[in-house]
């Protein structure tokens, strides 16, 4: 009987159940499993030659007759030998096999091999080590592209690679191509059960392109339906039109130039608004680019047109300093401005309810509260969120929907991760895109250094001495109570918050005032302790990333990273943007006492430059999408083909391809397109209940 693809892979040769248990460990069940675990590299195997003719510089395919009995030696405890001499033709070869003393037996005289390795050459002797190898009567894993998969312990390559083998021969035909012919002709995309085949075992690295180019478009078309149902068709809505005037008018209000960013994504900002169609913008912004002037200048061209502006912030704190950064924006054109957050008294807030309905208010900052049931507007035009991945879709939507009448409201996002572009086109699949990457002119770059543990007691003293100068300090740590989340074997344990803080008070800064914010708090204690940091009554606040989403202290000039290895690029860039507010020089020191070459080389990254643009792309590169957001906030399922950094030109035509499609049938509700549908659903398991 063939292999059907949803056989388990135990009714595959040399897999039992321990082997199957742990193929689990990698998500690996059925059959289409196994054709679906993509290599993540390749081993080209392909140039054969006789002995002598070998290169030495590379690895390559040699055929020769096992000469001699393999011979066993053992060197000391733990390591192992076994030699074996080999000929072609023309001349004898050694092979030397560290610690795989099973080969003794595996490989027979008088039988002839094709071994791939790098042929060294010793006086007039050949040699070779650890190559791989397999009859020639019975070859399959060289003189060929090898694919490398992604292995776990107890499973080789060579069983993975032999298990696709078999199942491919069997399968590959019956893998239901999910595309539509059509589109399938329209973007010149190959086959699936081609494609998967060809991924496995490419016979050459054009057909693996052509192959890989098919399952990238696949997998993207798929996550950009799926994110467009997601957020519902909110495209080319007719919108509230705002009456054109002119940004210098507003710029002259302010007590500083615009920078160029600024002034182009008001311009950009602008444009939309008086458009006639709604505005679904995002602002990307570093930390201090000024993207607070940007809100204020829309909001103060909605008030010109008599249209009211909603601003929401993720906490009551950011909500209170927004009005305080805004407050100096629009002292001097003459906005009308309040507060609206869920800890008011009922009493104000029925002033702030009663005036908004009144069109007495243009511009109300708040929090959640500003969703709620009481809460209508006279005439609102424009809703703006702050710190987007706090936020989910829904929100955005809900409040966009208290818009009265026909059109809707304008929205402006503004978030402070950068991230790469074409993830920004995915995580925020219906948005414009503005990026502010200019900093206000005299800011200083933030110092940022690496440091293991033997620097601690110096770095105490670098704490003192800020705090010496007047300055307050940040010390982050991962975790907030003590072996919360295991630390890697081996390494270190996390430092945990709460115990961290009562040394620092304890033994190390007795002198000092120390205090303590983690999300495990309430968030009444939360705020406590962040208010009085901001006003200065602590000089060390230990937290953990709570603080990410923070209030401006500029007063703060030191940040404190432990465990830095625990944070992805972004999250370490985003704490870091903590500090270096004031007009003070700023410093972020990461402690890390990880040695491994990459966690090294990301942290260096970080401190090599202050852009957060350039690390959001680094970040993305060494960690894949998936981890991008850490907990993948965004319910934005893994990508194992697409390399977001660099195949920017599928991605365009997979977005094109999905749009094209859902313009004619937007929830994919078309007979025709319910095995589309269905695809989606699985995908985006999270948020089947979204979709209707
Ligand atoms: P963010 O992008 O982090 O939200 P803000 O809008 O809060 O940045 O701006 C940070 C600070 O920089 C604010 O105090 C703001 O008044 C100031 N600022 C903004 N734009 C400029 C500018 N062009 N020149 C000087 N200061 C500016
Ligand atoms: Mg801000």
């Amino acid at each position: 009987m063939p292999y059907q693809l949803t056989d388990s892979v135990q009714t595959l040769p040399g897999i039992g159940p321990q082997r199957a248990k742990k193929l689990e460990k990698l998500g690996i069940y059925t059959a289409r499993d196994l054709l679906l675990w993509y290599p993540r590299s390749y081993e080209d195997r392909r140039e054969s030659c006789p002995i002598r003719e070998a290169p030495e510089d590379r690895p390559v395919c040699v055929k020769a007759m096992v000469a001699t009995p393999p011979r066993l030696s053992r060197i000391r405890k733990g390591l192992e030998l076994v030699k074996v001499n080999v000929v072609d033709d023309a001349d004898a070869m050694e092979l030397t096999f560290f610690n795989q003393s099973y080969l003794r037996t595996a490989l027979a005289p008088g039988e002839v091999y094709i071994f791939f390795g790098r042929v060294e050459r010793k006086g007039s002797r050949y040699l070779m080590t650890n190559p791989a190898f397999e009859p020639e009567r019975n070859r399959r894993f060289t003189q060929c592209i090898m694919p490398v998969y992604p292995l776990t312990a107890g499973i080789s390559n060579n069983l993975l690679a032999g298990a696709v083998r078999r199942v491919m021969e069997d399968c590959a035909q019956q893998l239901e191509d999910p595309l539509p012919g059509a589109m399938q002709r329209e973007y010149q995309l190959c086959h699936t059960g081609y494609a998967v085949e060809t991924v496995h075992f490419p016979p050459s690295w054009e057909e693996l392109e052509v192959a890989r180019r098919r399952l990238i478009f696949e997998e993207l078309f798929f996550l950009f339906l799926g994110l467009s149902m997601l957020k519902g068709s909110g495209q080319g809505k007719p919108g509230i039109t705002a009456q054109r005037k002119d940004p210098a008018d507003y710029a002259k209000t302010l007590p500083f130039q615009l920078t160029g960013a600024q002034r182009r994504t008001i311009d950009q900002c602008f444009d939309d608004l008086c458009s006639g169609i709604a505005m679904n913008r995002l602002i990307q912004g570093d930390v201090g680019s000024g993207k607070t002037v940007v809100a204020a200048a829309c909001a103060w061209l909605m008030a010109q047109s008599g249209y009211q502006t909603a601003l929401m912030a993720p906490t009551e704190l950011l909500a209170e300093q927004h009005q305080k950064t805004l407050a100096p924006l629009l002292a001097k054109s003459g906005q009308r401005v309040a507060l609206l957050t869920g800890s008011m008294r009922a009493k104000e807030k029925r002033e702030v309810y009663a005036k908004l309905e009144a069109g007495e208010i243009d511009l109300v900052i708040g929090t959640h509260a500003l969703l709620s049931e009481g809460v209508t507007f006279r005439a609102l035009g424009l809703v703006i969120t702050d710190e987007q991945h706090r936020f989910g879709v829904g929100q955005r939507a809900a409040l966009a929907a208290k818009g009265t009448g026909e059109k809707r409201p304008h929205v402006l996002v503004m978030s402070a991760t950068p991230i790469p572009r074409t993830l920004a086109l995915i995580v925020y699949g219906d948005l414009e895109v503005s990026i502010m990457d200019e900093r206000p002119p005299g800011r200083q770059e933030i110092q940022t250094v690496l440091i293991g543990e033997d620097k601690r007691q110096r770095l105490y003293g670098f704490v003192r001495k800020q705090v010496q100068q007047g300055h307050q300090v940040y010390m982050v740590c991962p975790a907030v109570e003590e072996n919360e989340e295991s630390a890697l074997p081996g390494a270190p344990p996390l430092k945990a918050v709460t115990a961290y803080a009562k040394e620092l008070q304890e033994s190390v800064f007795p002198d000092l005032r120390v205090g303590l914010v983690h999300g495990k708090q309430k968030p009444k204690d939360k705020e406590a302790a962040m208010s009085a940091f901001a006003r200065g009554e602590l000089d060390v606040l230990a937290a953990t990333t709570v603080i990410e989403v923070g209030v401006d202290v500029p007063n703060a000039t030191l940040m404190v990273i432990e465990n830095a290895e625990r944070f992805g690029l972004s999250q370490l860039h985003q704490l870091r943007g903590r500090v270096g507010r004031g007009s003070d020089q700023s410093y972020c020191v990461l402690i890390s006492a990880h040695t491994n070459p990459d966690t090294r080389q990301r942290l260096k990254a970080l401190c090599a430059t202050n852009d957060g643009f350039a690390l959001a792309e680094e970040d993305l590169r060494l960690r894949g999408p998936g981890d991008f957001f850490g907990s993948r906030q965004h319910g934005l399922p893994p990508l194992k083909m697409a390399d977001l950094a660099g195949d920017t030109r599928v991605l365009y035509q997979a977005r094109d391809a999905a749009q094209t499609l859902l313009h004619t049938d937007p929830q994919l509700t078309c007979p025709e397109n319910r095995r589309l549908r269905e695809r989606v659903l699985q995908l985006f398991e999270e948020h089947r209940d979204t979709f209707n």
